[in-house]
């Protein structure tokens, strides 16, 4: 490739970077166990959107929320939609070629496999696949289908990894939420999965800097086949608090709950 050629792409990919901070704040605190600061995005702050995703400053993770984020003009979901890994695949066949990278089938770049699997982890996890479907000769077939050189990830590979990870992702950044936070209000409710599992969830409210109330997932118990009464739901409450205390080291101001005034529970 002409080196004329290629330090535009360089020079214009560096722009690219800088820009995407006016769709972001970032914040001075780290996305634990990372080098990376948080960044929450304008655009859902300006929505007044009350819990702003906090985003791992990354340019995967960055452009990955530009793109489904409803908040986010169209001009600008298009000035950051995929831009093929330039550096990652020179392509050697000439100029004329170039402009076609994107649309050929090809295996995937190193980069484009971690985005994959991270995608891949999360639809498993937010359509309660189980986990051997991904070895499921149908959508084997499907993702073939829209990409004929992908490579599917074994079952082994996917809880071993791949999934592990992205729990320690969330599991970080939720602990870097609720750390050492004063006055936050913990609220819980029982509610089924698509399984109908009969579930209890525990949700942190946090109070932020800036005045903006932060929802936090704390903590889901399957409690199918238990007596859901109010000895049970009093001591769980108890137990979360007394977790949420001296594990994370914040402090609780109230716990609210949907169940109506008159109702034992309440
Ligand atoms: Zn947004």
């Amino acid at each position: 490739m002409a080196s004329s050629e290629e330090d535009e792409s360089y020079v214009l990919e560096a722009k690219l970077r800088l820009d995407i901070w006016d769709e972001f704040d970032r914040k001075k605190e780290k996305i634990e166990k990372t080098r990376y600061h948080q960044a929450t995005c304008k655009h859902c702050k300006k929505a007044n959107v009350l819990r702003l995703e906090i985003i791992r400053s990354e340019k995967y993770y960055l452009q990955n929320h530009l793109t489904k984020c409803k908040h986010v003009p169209e001009e600008v979901k298009s000035k950051y939609a995929a831009k093929p890994e330039k550096k990652a695949e020179p392509d050697l066949r000439g100029k004329k070629q170039s402009s076609m990278f994107g649309f050929l089938d090809r295996s995937l770049t190193k980069v484009e496999k971690q985005q994959f699997e991270i995608l891949l982890a999360d639809t498993c996890a937010d359509c309660n696949f189980s986990l051997q479907s991904i070895e499921n000769e149908s959508l084997i077939k499907l993702f073939q289908f829209l990409r004929p050189t992908v490579e599917m990830l074994s079952r082994r590979v996917l809880t071993d990894r791949i999934l592990k990870s992205r729990i320690d992702d969330t599991v970080s950044q939720v602990t870097q939420a609720i750390s050492h936070k004063e006055d936050v209000t913990l609220t819980f409710d029982g509610f089924k999965n698509v399984s109908q599992n009969k579930l209890l969830g525990f949700v942190a409210i946090v109070r932020e800097e800036n005045g903006t109330n932060s929802h936090v997932f704390e903590s889901v118990k399957d409690i199918s086949g238990l007596n859901y009464n109010k000895e049970y739901v009093v001591a769980e409450v108890d137990a979360v608090i007394q977790t949420m205390e001296h594990k994370y080291g914040s402090t609780f101001r109230a716990v609210t709950c949907d169940s109506d005034g008159a109702h034992i529970k309440a």
